[in-house]
């Protein structure tokens, strides 16, 4: 079953002498379990095609499937951008990003109220303790080491269940052995959640953590 396909997808920045073909005609399936490694110079699209797929900025052309349903006919959305991220998509960064005067709990809890689940809290704390936080649910993120910060934002991006987790170099930030485990947990994520995760790196060390890979080289998908 295909979390994700992607047909036919461009986007340009710029104009005439300045223009830069940032997609250039990229189609991608990602299949629902997999967890899949997207490499490629700086330059190359990569954030360009997570933030198309992610719905953040829309590409000029190109259709786009979730979950079997179609999600952006000719570049266009079939509905709302926010719902539609709402409904299939998680996404996680480079940094955590939370709250700093909330808890780890409440972190996540805020995202799960707005993904309209019955018991917040209780599913909060049901995600951390399945990314290995649990026991930091009431510690404010400061006190948090980088990895615990990471698992505790990675719980916020499973809050609506996404079918698409979309991760731009998550382990920037992180060493090597962190850096690792949160590749694995992303590879548990997807197997377990019957979820695509795809993920930004440039961290050859973890690469053996992903079942496919994809390189990128001038707004193309060049190898698989
Ligand atoms: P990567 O993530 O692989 O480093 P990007 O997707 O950020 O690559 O960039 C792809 C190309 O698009 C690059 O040539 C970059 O300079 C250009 N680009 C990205 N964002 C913008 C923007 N907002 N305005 C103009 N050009 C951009």
């Amino acid at each position: 079953m295909e979390a994700l396909r992607a047909e036919h997808v461009s986007k340009s920045y710029g104009t005439g002498d300045t223009l830069v073909r940032a997609l250039d005609d990229v189609s991608l399936s990602l299949q629902k379990g997999a967890v899949v490694a997207l490499l490629g110079p700086s330059g190359s699209g990569k954030s360009t095609l997570i933030k198309a797929i992610g719905l953040v900025s829309l590409p000029e052309v190109g259709r786009v499937w979730m979950d079997g349903k179609l999600v952006l006919d000719a570049g266009i959305p079939i509905a709302n951008v926010g719902a539609l991220r709402r409904k299939y998509l998680g996404f996680v960064f480079q940094k955590a990003n939370l709250i700093p005067f909330l808890t780890a709990s409440q972190n996540v809890e805020i995202a799960c109220e707005i993904g309209g689940h019955a018991d917040p809290r209780r599913r909060a704390l049901e995600l951390l303790d399945y990314l290995g936080v649990g026991h930091r649910a009431s510690a404010l993120p400061a006190t948090l080491s980088g990895g615990e910060q990471q698992r505790v934002a990675i719980a916020r991006a499973l809050a609506n269940s996404p079918t698409l987790l979309l991760a731009d170099e998550p382990t920037a930030a992180l060493d090597k052995d962190r850096g690792r485990s949160v590749m694995e947990l992303f590879a548990r994520i997807a197997h377990e959640q019957k979820a695509a995760v795809l993920v930004v790196t440039h961290d050859h060390r973890t690469l053996d953590a992903f079942d496919v890979t994809y390189e990128m080289e001038d707004g193309r998908i060049k190898s698989a």
